[in-house]
């Protein structure tokens, strides 16, 4: 029988566990392994930093509902992508990282890029291994996959050593590992699908948490027909956005902080009450607040605050559950409750407040006003990625997401610099949508060398680069002799010259009344594009009625 070698084993058992996509960058010693990954058909793609290919990665994978793959040289390219890994974990995404490593009979001996990878990689991953035998790739693989997709999904690292990818074996050694199926979609205990709605059928203030949880197990039509059967009010967390439209009349997402604060009954769906929902606490939530857990993860259940109905199992098969459950009850939340009328009052305030800011011609612009055009440009169906502090929290409440997992931001971790990484894991796995990314300047800096891999793929990805000249905006002008304050950057800085020079195409727009135009026209473009907006580097947001823990 012929001989197989290391890297054509381990291309053909990804290419059999269905990963497509490969994001990484090659050198010793992994530069053969990425040409049989294309022979296999995987698709490849060289990025120009392991952190922005390894952000890539689980982009992809939470995109996809597969792991998909990042793949390092051995020392300080596994090191950089543990950027990713630690961002994959936090936010319960999938992904292998593929890991080079120095030869195995060089181990402690000091030999070139060594490093006790699996080691370093464990803490961020939900399984961790070195691959000591050719022979055994696929049953490696075959875990790897497994660990990453079923339960709660994360991260996975392989350690790949050079002998190993090269070394053969006779193909009937080979131990051949079965094709990971879908995760089996557990359901929930059928009591506490009862008493989950016997609980909604009490509150006075209820409100449903829809979150990224219940995007990633696809159950948005699921969710929309418990929504639109029960007529409860529901906000979708930040990266839940579009599981439900963000502009169905039900959602009470522009009475954010009010609904939180004054629900006597929360159902939380797919999401935790981490320092985005503000830990479930007071003051940001009524003291003696409800909770309604559904999640995939047993541990998660009560975390923070005890849950009164716990529905442990996969979010599309127990919203399923739940809908099957209604069907021996005749109740919905009235469409007249004083609730409602609170919500409504509220979402209506906070739209006439930012409403002077958005009328606001004056040059350089503000948010807001940056943002109106956008809105009324952005394609129905665009995966929607934003980061950079403010750009991000204002983007979040002006761009309405109408698809579930069409947004990606700074997520759980809170990690700027994602954004150059996503758009391409988005542009390379939804080659039919328009993906439209809007970052801060500062957020953009980070990976801003990628601009050149979209050139290289022509993803025709659309930037816009709110620019205020800082980390959460700089001082401009400076004052005779003062000290450069730490979070400045240079105001005014042509970054949409960096991506002309790379061959793609930019615009630098100073006045709002420019930027329908420009929008229009990179949007006509076949390729990539960026935007370069000045903004009043004093512009800000909507004064916020808690300082801390804004999101
Ligand atoms: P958000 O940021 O949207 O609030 P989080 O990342 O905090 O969301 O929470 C997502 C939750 O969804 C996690 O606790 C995770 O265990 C859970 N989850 C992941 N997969 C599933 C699934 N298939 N069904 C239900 N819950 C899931
Ligand atoms: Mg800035």
């Amino acid at each position: 029988m012929a001989e197989v070698n290391g890297a054509q084993l381990m291309a053909r058992s990804l290419k059999q566990q269905g990963v497509d996509y490969i994001f990484g960058i090659v050198g010793f010693p992994v530069q053969g392994f990425a040409a049989e990954a294309q022979r296999a058909g995987i698709t490849y793609v060289g990025m120009r930093n392991e952190q922005a290919a390894s952000y890539a990665a689980h982009a992809a994978g939470y995109l996809t509902g597969r792991p998909q793959g990042c793949l390092t040289v051995s020392g300080p390219g596994v090191i950089h992508a543990f950027a990713g890994l630690a961002n994959a974990k936090q936010n319960c995404w999938p992904m292998i990282l593929i890991g080079g490593a120095s030869p195995v009979y060089q181990n402690g001996m000091g030999g070139f890029q060594e490093e006790r990878q699996v080691e370093l990689a464990a803490p961020y991953c939900k399984y961790a291994h070195a691959i000591e035998h050719v022979h055994r790739i696929p049953y490696y693989v075959n875990q790897a996959v497994r660990h990453s997709l079923y339960g709660r999904p994360g991260p996975v690292y392989l350690d790949f050593p050079d002998d190993i990818i090269r070394a053969e074996c006779n193909e009937d050694e080979v131990i051949e590992a079965a094709a990971v199926p879908e995760p089996p979609r557990t359901q929930a205990e059928p009591d506490a699908v009862e008493a989950a709605l016997s609980a909604l059928e009490s509150a006075e203030r209820p409100l449903v948490v829809v979150g990224k949880g219940m995007a990633w197990s696809r159950a948005e039509d699921e969710i929309r027909e418990f929504i639109e059967r029960t007529q409860l009010p529901f906000l979708n967390s930040p990266m839940g956005k579009g599981t439900m439209p963000d502009d169905d009349p039900l959602s009470v997402g522009a009475a954010r902080s009010t609904a939180l604060r004054e629900a006597d009954l929360v159902f939380l769906m797919g999401a935790r009450l981490n320092w985005i929902m503000h830990y479930g606490l007071p003051p940001r939530f009524n003291k003696d607040v409800r909770i309604i857990q559904l999640d995939i993860e047993p541990e998660e259940i009560g975390a923070n605050v005890p849950a009164e109905v716990a529905l442990v199992g996969d979010g599309k098969a127990v919203v399923g559950q739940l809908n099957r459950a209604l069907d021996n009850r005749q109740w919905f939340y009235p469409s007249e409750t004083p609730w409602r009328a609170v919500l409504q009052e509220k979402a209506q305030a906070n739209m006439e407040a930012v409403q002077p800011m958005i009328d606001d011609d004056s040059v350089p612009t503000n948010y807001y006003r940056a943002f109106k055009d956008i809105v009324d440009w952005l394609p129905h169906d665009a995966i929607i990625i934003g980061e950079g502090a403010n750009t991000m929290d204002i983007g979040r409440t002006q761009m309405p997401n109408r698809l579930a997992r069409h947004r990606l931001d700074a997520g759980t971790y809170g990690t700027m610099g994602v954004g150059l990484g996503f758009a391409v894991a988005a542009a390379v796995t939804n080659p039919d949508k328009p993906i439209v990314s809007v970052q801060g300047d500062s957020a953009f800096g980070f990976t801003g060398m990628e601009l050149e891999t979209m050139v290289r793929y022509n993803l025709p990805v659309k930037m816009i680069v709110l620019n205020n000249g800082g980390i959460g905006g700089g001082v401009h002008p400076l004052k005779e002799g003062q000290t450069l304050p730490p979070g400045n950057l240079t105001y005014g800085a042509r970054y949409e010259g960096m991506l002309e020079a790379l061959g793609g195409k930019g615009f630098y727009v100073e006045d709002p009344k420019d930027l329908r135009a420009a929008l229009d026209e990179a949007m006509a473009y076949n390729g990539p594009t960026l935007i370069n907006v000045p903004l009043n580097p004093r512009a800000g947001r909507k004064p916020q009625q808690f300082g801390w823990l804004t999101t």
